[in-house]
């Protein structure tokens, strides 16, 4: 198959929907990270996502819409909560993720068997203008080669799924760079289940104290259900072997540890100071320049043959919490304790 890239005019805009409409597969920019949309009701084309990405059948998607209303227009839940209301009048659009009993419009593919489904209404303007232009909402997951980090750039994508998908958009980088937040709205409490650009601190401030489950910072038992089983999976990993290194004295300990084909995953204020190969995340006080560039600077990682990755590790507060939650995840848990050695 050839993969086409379009541009994010109208008159491509218009050609990523009508590819949609007809069941195709395309990649699109949103601010959060790129996706890989198909007409979320139309189970046989989000099959084809699965397929691309070689994602496991039972991680149920996202399904993208381009205004409030779309919810009831398309019957996409069965129960739209109070607080789940609040939260989009508040948040939306934007990377905000909310659960809900799901409605009878759903396939079984986009909801992997499960009886709720998460809705999204993204914030990119190319994103709205082609769920628009497909006319239906999109079910898209992130556009990549399951397991590896997040695509933020149309680059990303090609290198991932070039000849696996019809086309991709063009649309820049992506502007949070990690993927949304997501809630499910089920339970009276509201439960966070990964954190992203819209932090506890902020939804808390609209609807008042919400729970957060525990695969969120912690490592889930083998055994364990996970409420969101995209957490279960080992994610956002380059082919490197990462490590998080906590607490004071980071450069210290990298110079000492790190052999030649060692790198670091730092700050711009540490690269000076290091004597191995250098991947700044940004200024070490620029939390959202560091969420937006983890995805990217994982995959220049990949490009250059590193056998092990010292990252700094994050204060997991506000976004703090999502560029946590995805590092520890691309570092399998392996987390070095300086004040504990
Ligand atoms: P991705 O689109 O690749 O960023 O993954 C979407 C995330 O949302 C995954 O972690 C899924 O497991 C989670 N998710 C999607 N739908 C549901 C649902 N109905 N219940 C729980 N988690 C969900
Ligand atoms: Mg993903």
């Amino acid at each position: 198959m050839n993969t086409l890239l379009l541009c994010d005019n109208e008159n491509d805009i218009k050609q990523a929907g009508e590819i949609l409409r007809n069941g195709g597969l395309v990649g699109i920019p949103t601010e959060t990270v790129y996706g890989l949309a198909a007409n979320a009701l139309d189970g046989a084309a989000v099959a084809g996502i699965f397929k691309a990405k070689g994602r496991p059948m039972d991680n149920p998607l996202i399904v993208h819409i381009a205004e409030i209303g779309d919810i009831e227009r398309f019957n996409l839940v069965a129960d739209f909560p109070k607080k789940a209301k609040l939260l989009a009048e508040r948040f939306w659009s934007g990377p905000l993720t909310m659960i809900m009993p799901k409605g009878s419009a759903i396939p079984d593919e986009v909801s992997a068997g499960l009886d709720t489904v998460a809705i999204r209404f993204p914030e990119h303007k190319t994103a709205q203008a082609i769920i628009k232009a497909a006319g239906v909402p999109l079910a898209a997951p992130s556009a990549n080669i399951s397991g590896s980090p997040s695509p933020t750039s149309a680059a990303h994508v090609m290198n991932d799924l070039n000849g696996r998908i019809d086309a991709v958009v063009d649309g820049g980088e992506c502007r949070v760079g990690l993927e949304s937040t997501v809630i499910t709205m089920v339970p009276d409490k509201p439960r966070l289940l990964r954190p992203g650009g819209i932090t506890v601190e902020q939804i808390e401030s609209v609807i008042g104290a919400v729970d957060v489950d525990d695969a969120v910072l912690n490592q889930l038992d083998e055994n364990a259900k996970a409420a969101s089983p995209g957490m279960k999976y080992k994610h956002y990993a380059p082919k490197a072997r990462v490590i998080l290194v906590r607490g004071e004295g980071y450069i210290d300990y990298v110079n000492k540890n790190a052999g030649k084909n060692d790198a670091a995953l730092c700050y711009n204020e540490d690269v000076e100071e290091l004597n191995v190969r250098s991947f700044s995340l940004g200024n070490s006080e620029d939390i959202d320049i560091q969420a937006q560039k983890l995805f990217d600077r994982l995959r220049q990682i990949d490009g250059e043959n590193v056998k092990t990755v010292y990252a700094r590790c994050p204060k997991p507060d506000g976004v703090g919490m999502a560029l946590y939650n995805r590092l520890i995840r691309a570092a399998g848990f392996e987390v070095i304790d300086l004040e504990k050695l």
